[in-house]
């Protein structure tokens, strides 16, 4: 699944061929995404010119000069969802469902082959938008910090992680970054939320904030990737101390990783070094 610096490296990747581009031909062979694509898509978008693109969560966001106004583009790639610049003359492949052509003849070409992703329009006052109106700080704003998550987990006894992974705590905490962090903080993913000191949450918070930057660092490297679709988008093969380890030895200190379900998800931690 696209986590969020996937997200964040497919808007660096995608807006040198779109910002300020004219948009001048849309074609959708696919509508019944999650959500069915809108209808006036095409209407609303040819002529339209794009403006500075956008990540809030997983979101991307495409602003627009439309002939009738402004309006902003919400896309959410889903499970499988990849958006690729592809050339005129590119040919689609199989689960390819919307081409949005510029007039310098590049494509933004959307390849979804679960479906679960979608476009849509977002709500013209963002915070009225449903999808957006309850999300927690971005991860590598200054609005996160082990404060932050300090005050909100007074009084929870929910487990650690699942509280980290809750959007409304904060955004882009995915199972692998959460169990990651809390590795890299040394803190045991089952321990209750309101139990955990200010020093702790600080650690957390930056722990979070570096595995998610390194993420991103490591996208900026498949950049060139997302023209003309060499290559698949996937995770970066980033460096994992703990997600995907159990059973083998902890890099640290050697004990056995262990894996247990936490909240519905599988969660591996180390007993020797997360307390
Ligand atoms: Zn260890």
């Amino acid at each position: 699944m696209p986590e969020l610096p996937e997200v964040e490296t497919t808007r660096r990747g995608i807006a040198p061929y779109l910002e300020g581009q004219e948009i001048t031909e849309v074609l959708v062979r696919q509508p019944r995404l999650r959500v069915p694509v809108p209808d006036d898509l095409a209407e609303r978008l040819v002529g339209a010119r794009v403006g500075e693109l956008a990540r809030r969560a997983k979101y991307l966001q495409i602003p627009l000069a439309t002939p009738t106004g402004h309006a902003t583009l919400l896309w959410h790639l889903g499970m499988s969802g990849s958006l690729r610049i592809a050339r005129l003359g590119d040919l689609p492949k199989k689960h390819d469902h919307v081409d949005i052509v510029t007039a310098s003849g590049h494509i933004l070409r959307y390849h979804d082959p679960r479906r679960f992703g979608f476009v849509d329009w977002q709500h013209a006052d963002a915070q009225f938008d449903t999808r957006l109106a309850h999300l927690g700080p971005e991860p590598l704003d200054d609005a996160f910090t082990g404060q932050w998550l300090h005050a909100l987990s007074r009084g929870k006894r929910v487990a650690v992680k699942p509280f980290l992974m809750d959007n409304r705590v904060v955004v882009g905490a995915g199972n692998i970054y959460a169990a990651e962090a809390l590795f890299m903080a040394g803190i045991d993913p089952r321990r209750a939320a309101g139990r955990i000191s200010l020093a702790r949450y600080e650690a957390l918070a930056q722990a979070v904030k570096e595995v998610l930057a390194a993420a991103i660092t490591q996208g900026g490297t498949t950049l060139r990737d997302f023209v003309s679709g060499q290559g698949e988008p996937g995770y970066f093969a980033q460096q994992l101390n703990v997600y995907g380890r159990h059973g083998q030895p902890c890099l640290r200190c050697g004990s056995e990783l262990k894996r247990i379900t936490l909240g519905q998800r599988a969660s591996v931690f180390c007993p020797g070094c997360q307390r």
